[in-house]
């Protein structure tokens, strides 16, 4: 076979590679980690036979990936390799044999991971489009277990059972009766479990029912292993199944249940989301480690590059692609996309033609991505390839699938991927429109939600999360698009709302989260802080993005459940609460800052401060542990600053940091206050007048005992 290479082309690079870490970049990581682990622990205790079909690590990340995914499945598994074990004894297997076995059946199904929710808890029967996307977790489970480097044999067990004998070369010729057999068994056992146990589509059967259904069944199972079944069920199978105290503990064992497991397996999760998504829409696509390594290789890539050895453990060479130019020569390294990802870090693609036995010119479109994490280091490249001429993935699936790949798994709004795009066009046809109607961003990001994660469960965060959405979609109107950001930040995208607008359905939408109800569970109120920027001419995707992002910092520094703004080329913070900016003062000059420490516990210091308000005659805004906002002063009925002090209305947030020793062992508190204009001042000077004077007041009513 030889590959010929058109004129490689740069993809474009994308908008703005550190505000826009690529989030499959991440999630591919996640991947490359575990392919690592596998090939590090492949050679496990040599005395252990299972160790050597599987590393446990692999096998511990991988169960207690499909546990957090789908507890049943992990359950089915398990009495489906109870059961193979059981019919393979009663043909003669002998231990090692069934040793393999058993790991194919534990893991035949891990490709399910990554099926979609909407189809995994479908509540119905599927469609046909519908089955022949779960037909594809095949594929992925297949993918990962070699990544995994789990036996070979185990693996072409899992294959040929749901997809009939494939190519066996790989497979050493002793062993490949057994693999043959063994994939008979795993299809009976699979299929019987399955009819014994209730389905969203019918109702589970009978022993015999099932005995039944297996003769009758479509599929020609082979007879032999049906009437092994049956003789172990009867000799002690049956009871062993339903009593079958091991397989709890098994499973129990395989439940993530520390924070970091279950990072981890949520991790593991996304990642077979994603190779879904890459099954469905290209034709093949392999990655590679940073020493060019392949480390998962999609099971499409022989049909691609036929008789080439791209398979886990082989290290990448042109030589495995073989490219030529038009007359037949070599190409270079440097013609090769993942050549170039390494020289520039940026994603790069080319089309190749293949030269094949049969067809002389196939197109494949390949697209090659750099794996970065947060500090730029490139940890391995993905390739994704598609047969231009004969893609095998029909378009209106690929077009669902496009679907599906814009949107986020747990809450079915936008993705970031999705995020990225829609803020793109938005920002095109402002440009082109000649910069008028601007449209403004909300960056949304749930306070302290690493505490509702630690204080309930991670489902109950995933319930705020979802129920976070439902609030968004109620409150904002339906020309905008929100879309998830990253784990639990929002971004919210207005059409034709300048700033003022923003920040004002922007704070709505503040007051609305503090008072929902999120989740039952949660008593306290669940509160989020807000960012909003709008676009102006001049500015860059990126800056406009960094405006908002920074406004949502400013939020989190003055103390959370706030929404801040930020405009252009300011180089403070602005951190206003919204409602006075219904007063229309968006200029940063009129905040006024001050820290100081204060020597008493912070809870004495809450106590402290309502005496401040009292003895003030001012009006207490908000008291948290962390936070006490206040107005001072009144305005006038025109909203106009007036000459006394009282008639200088000002808001005063007092931010309460972490608490410390200071000397003598007594408590002292770092204070944030920022005091900002209500009503309306025009005066600069004035303002800071009036601001440097109630914070003097603050800190000697505070150092006053
Ligand atoms: P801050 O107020 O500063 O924003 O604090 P925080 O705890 O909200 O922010 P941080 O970024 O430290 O933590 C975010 C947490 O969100 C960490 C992560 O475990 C959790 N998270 C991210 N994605 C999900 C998800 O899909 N489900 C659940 N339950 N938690 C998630
Ligand atoms: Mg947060
Ligand atoms: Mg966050």
């Amino acid at each position: 076979m030889t590959v010929q290479v058109q004129i490689p082309q740069r993809a474009a690079a994308p908008v703005n590679p550190s505000a826009h870490p690529a989030d499959s970049s991440r999630i591919l990581m996640v991947l490359l980690d575990l392919a690592r682990q596998a090939a590090d622990g492949h050679v496990g205790d040599p005395q252990n036979d299972y160790e050597r079909l599987i590393s446990p690590v692999i096998l511990r990340r991988l169960l207690s990936a499909l546990h957090y995914r789908d507890q049943a499945t992990v359950f089915h598994a398990r009495r489906v390799a109870l059961t193979s074990v059981g019919i393979a004894r009663e043909l003669g297997w002998d231990d090692h044999e069934l040793r393999v076995l058993e790991i194919a059946a534990m893991l035949h199904d891990i490709g399910k991971i990554g099926v979609p929710d909407s189809i995994l808890h479908k509540p119905a029967a599927l469609s046909a489009d519908e089955a022949e996307l779960v037909a594809q977790n095949l594929n992925v489970g297949l993918t990962i277990l070699q990544a995994c480097r789990v036996h070979n044999s185990a693996v072409a067990i899992v294959g040929q059972a749901s997809r009939g004998p494939a190519d066996s070369s790989a497979i050493d010729p002793k062993a490949l009766a057994d693999v043959q057999q063994g994939a008979r068994i795993l299809a009976v056992a699979d299929m019987y479990d399955s009819l014994r146990h209730d389905q969203v589509y019918r109702n589970q059967l009978s022993h015999e029912q099932a005995i039944n259904a297996l003769v009758e069944s479509e599929r020609q199972l082979d007879r032999n292993v049906i009437a092994a079944l049956r003789r172990w069920l009867t000799e002690g199978g049956l009871s062993a199944l339903q009593d079958d105290k091991e397989a709890v503990e098994a499973i129990r064992a395989s439940a993530p249940i520390d924070a970091a497991t279950i990072a981890q397996a949520s991790s593991l999760c996304h990642a077979f989301s994603y190779l879904y998504v890459l099954e469905n829409l290209y034709d093949g696509y392999y990655l590679v480690d940073s020493d060019l390594k392949l480390v998962v290789c999609s099971s499409g890539l022989p049909g691609l590059f036929p008789g080439s050895r791209l398979v886990p453990g082989e290290t990448w060479s042109r030589r495995l692609i073989g490219g030529v130019d038009q007359v037949g020569k070599k190409l270079p390294d440097a013609a090769y996309p993942l050549h170039q990802v390494m020289e520039s870090n940026q994603p790069a693609c080319a089309t190749l033609r293949v030269q094949t036995e049969t067809e002389n010119r196939r197109q494949l479109e390949c697209h090659a991505i750099p794996l970065m994490d947060s500090s730029g280091e490139l940890h391995g490249i993905a390739e994704v390839v598609r047969d231009v001429g004969h893609s095998r993935k029909n378009s209106t699936l690929y077009k669902e699938l496009r679907q599906a790949a814009n949107q986020d798994a747990l809450t079915g709004i936008a993705n970031r991927g999705q995020l990225d795009s829609v803020i793109s066009e938005s920002f095109a046809e402002f440009v082109e429109r000649g910069c008028r109607d601007p449209f403004s961003i909300i960056f949304v990001d749930i306070d302290h939600f690493k505490r509702i994660n630690d204080t309930y469960e991670h489902a109950v965060g995933d319930r705020v999360l979802v129920n976070l959405v439902r609030l968004l979609e109620d409150e904002l109107y339906s020309d905008e698009t929100i879309g998830r950001y990253g784990g639990e930040e929002f971004i919210a995208v207005c059409p034709d709302t300048g700033l003022e607008q923003a920040v004002k359905r922007a704070d709505r939408v503040r007051r609305a989260i503090q008072n929902a109800r999120l989740a039952d569970e949660i008593t306290s109120p669940v509160t989020a802080s807000l960012g909003v920027a709008q676009v102006v001419e001049g500015d860059t995707i990126e800056s406009l993005v960094k405006r908002a992002d920074q406004a949502l910092y400013d939020a989190k520094r003055s103390g959370r459940n706030r929404t801040c703004y930020r405009e252009p080329d300011d180089p403070n913070a602005k951190s206003k609460d919204a409602d006075a900016a219904a007063g229309a003062q968006l200029r940063d000059d009129f905040i006024h800052t001050a820290r100081f420490i204060a020597c008493h516990a912070a809870d004495m210091l809450v106590y402290k401060l309502k005496g401040f308000v009292q003895d003030h005659d001012a009006r207490l805004l908000e008291v948290r542990s962390d936070l006490v906002a206040m107005q001072l002063g009144r305005t006038g009925l025109f909203g106009k600053w007036g000459a006394r002090p009282e008639k200088k209305p000002v808001e005063l947030i007092v931010a309460i940091g972490e608490e410390s020793d200071g000397q003598g062992g007594r408590s002292r508190v770092a204070l944030e206050v920022t005091v900002t204009p209500l009503g309306r001042v025009t005066d600069l000077e004035i303002f800071h007048h009036r601001a440097a004077n109630v914070v003097e007041q603050l800190r000697s009513y505070l150092l006053a005992d």
